[in-house]
């Protein structure tokens, strides 16, 4: 059966001052179509560093494995490919922009994505009557259309114009690494909603996160732990709580 994203024995490494460091060292993981999936692990495992080598990130350096998306071969796709695929990576730190409309900032973006998948472009008209309904759809409000980028944003409104991107990009593929936006109940919220409301059967996503709470609202169809560069155990949303209750010292013990 081809899978929708199929991960296997993948490794890569970062130039450490002159020396390669390994720091994914053989990750296997199944995704299949319509499913949101759910890493969690200690820091320094590499979760950020698996994101990134899916989007195509250039300082990593794959030494092995093979990633198939949709039947093909992944990671000898360029980034733009990537994009153009439907593969899309939310930033973890958005930028605020002082002087940039924010609806001319995300129909750029959209652009950009339409153009490689030789889809016509919007026009502002066009672009705008497409970001309200979506906001509309997403409960958020419109009026964040008309603000420079990110500016005066609050934490949940950033984490809202982030969801609002990418619910426009209509992406296949979404992975959010939510390492740094944890202390901020209200954008967990966001992106747990935001993810939810894309939820489709052709719609997939893979959520770094190491807090069981956006778990609580999100509610993954599976969970993988890990660490030390590897998928260590996978299981439900259950697998979250018995994290939470053990920690991942006494989890990764016992697993170990
Ligand atoms: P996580 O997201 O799970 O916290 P990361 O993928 O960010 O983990 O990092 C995994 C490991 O790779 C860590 O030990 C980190 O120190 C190391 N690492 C990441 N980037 C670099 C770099 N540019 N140079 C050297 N080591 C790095
Ligand atoms: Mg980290
Ligand atoms: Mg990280």
């Amino acid at each position: 059966m081809s899978q929708f994203l199929s991960i296997s024995g993948l490794r890569a490494t970062i130039d450490d001052q002159g020396s390669p460091k390994e720091i994914l060292r053989g990750v296997d993981l199944e995704i299949p179509a319509g499913e949101v999936h759910a890493i969690m692990g200690p820091n320094g495992s590499g979760k950020s560093t698996l994101s990134y080598v899916l989007s195509g990130r250039e300082d990593y350096e794959v030494t092995g494995g093979e990633v198939s998306f949709e039947g093909r071969d992944l990671l000898a796709m360029e980034p733009e490919e990537r994009a153009a695929a439907g593969v899309f990576l939310a930033f973890q730190a958005p930028v605020e922009l002082p002087g940039v409309n924010n609806a001319n900032f995300l129909r750029t973006a959209v652009n950009a994505v339409r153009r490689a998948r030789n889809e016509p472009e919007l026009d502002a008209v066009q672009f705008l009557k497409a970001a309200r309904a979506e906001a509309k759809r997403l409960s958020m409000d419109a009026e964040m259309l008309k603000r420079n980028v990110n500016v005066g944003f609050s934490g949940g409104e950033k984490k809202r114009n982030e969801v609002l991107q990418m619910a426009l990009l209509q992406p296949r593929f979404a992975i959010l690494d939510e390492t740094d936006s944890g202390l901020d109940i209200d954008a967990l919220r966001v992106v747990a909603e935001g993810v939810k409301a894309l939820r489709s059967p052709s719609f997939s996503a893979l959520v770094i996160t190491h807090h069981q709470r956006l778990l609580d609202y999100l509610v993954p169809d599976r969970v993988h732990v890990m660490a030390r560069g590897r998928i260590l155990k996978s299981g439900g949303p259950e697998l979250a709580h018995q994290l939470e209750a053990q920690g991942y010292a006494g989890f990764l013990a016992e697993a170990a």
